[in-house]
């Protein structure tokens, strides 16, 4: 027999904890489906800055741990398993994961966002061998060498920065003639000594057979290609929502966002709401994803209590 829950929440980042905090704090013990990436994508960042509250700054995976502690202290259940098939639609709402099956009348979807990959051969040959997606995991391995990071916005300024005091040097390829990064964060990576920005650069492909050796990058302006002999290549181009398994049940934007209604956290799917990166393609931040957590509690609650089921 399925276990049964009034609310079970999928996703363990800022939007899934803070909806696991005032849930369980409204008496409805909910189920929280911790995913794949425990923690979500905070757990890849080294300082966070910009949340209120912790005026010197804190470590992501160290404010995802309180997030966690916060929700346990108040009655949460946390699993450590993946949803991997839902039908959305039935009643009571089935979810199956790698390991069990649930049902629950109320669901909240704080699955996020996962980073994105040029999309090259040479890219998913070498990931692990000197291709990454996280400075703060695998920077260590490039100490003292020469490295490429990819992208313009404020995660590829940040992982240069972090690189920057590891590595000899950082060659950092932006494909226009204007970063997307915040001012602050553009003023930093310029005012870096060892980061060199190349404009107008992309990535043709990634060198080297067992590990990176290098990159074959062009102009798209002038289409002169050259190779820069490095041996670490991060990826920081942004991200895409992980809705895969809600398609054709939920209603998704053409970049695969799940649609909510006006300002609520209401799907078109009654009793199923949506809080976080995995709906939100503007704001993306922890602080903004945590709102949202909050916001498809109270909708949860509220909706659950219309019905009679809570
Ligand atoms: P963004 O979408 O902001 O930036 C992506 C960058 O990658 C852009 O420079 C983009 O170029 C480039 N890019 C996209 N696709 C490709 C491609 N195929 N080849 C080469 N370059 C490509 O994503 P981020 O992950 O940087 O940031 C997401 C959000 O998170 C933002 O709102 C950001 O402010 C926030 N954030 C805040 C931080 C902080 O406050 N400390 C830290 C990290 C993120 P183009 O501009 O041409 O599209």
């Amino acid at each position: 027999m399925a276990e049964h829950r009034k609310l079970i929440i999928i996703g363990s980042g800022p939007a899934g904890y803070t909806a696991a905090i005032y849930a369980a704090r409204a008496d409805l013990n909910p189920l929280l489906l911790a995913g794949s990436q425990p923690g979500g994508q905070l757990m890849l960042t080294s300082e966070v800055e910009n949340y209120p509250g912790y005026p010197e700054g804190v470590q992501g995976p160290k404010m995802m741990e309180d997030f966690r502690k916060q929700a346990e202290r108040f009655n949460t259940t946390i699993v450590y398993e993946q949803a991997i098939e839902v039908d959305l639609l039935a009643t009571p709402k089935r979810i199956k994961t790698d390991s069990n099956t649930y049902t629950a009348d109320a669901v909240i979807i704080a699955t996020g966002a996962s980073a994105k990959w040029l999309g090259l051969e040479s890219e998913q040959r070498l990931k692990g061998a000197g291709v990454s997606a996280c400075a703060v995991c695998d920077g260590f391995f490039f100490k003292g060498q020469d490295v490429v990071v990819v992208g313009g916005g404020d995660t590829a300024s940040e992982e240069a920065l972090y690189l920057s005091k590891l590595c000899n040097k950082v060659y950092m390829l932006i494909r226009r003639d204007v970063m997307r990064a915040s001012k602050i964060m553009q003023h930093r990576v310029k005012n870096t000594p060892n980061i060199q920005i190349l404009w107008n650069t992309e990535v043709k492909e990634i060198l080297g057979e067992k590990s990176v050796e290098g990159v074959l990058a062009f102009n798209n302006k002038t289409g002169e290609e050259f190779t820069l002999k490095v041996t670490g290549v991060f990826i920081a181009i942004g991200h895409k929502p992980n809705t895969d398994i809600f398609k054709g049940q939920l209603e998704m934007d053409e970049q695969g966002y799940i649609i909510t209604k006006g300002k609520s956290t209401h799907t078109n799917i009654p009793g199923v709401f949506a809080a976080g990166d995995v709906q939100d393609k503007v704001y993306r931040q922890a602080v903004t994803a945590a709102g949202f957590g909050c916001m498809a509690a109270l909708d949860a609650e509220r909706w659950l209590s219309q019905q009679g089921l809570h």
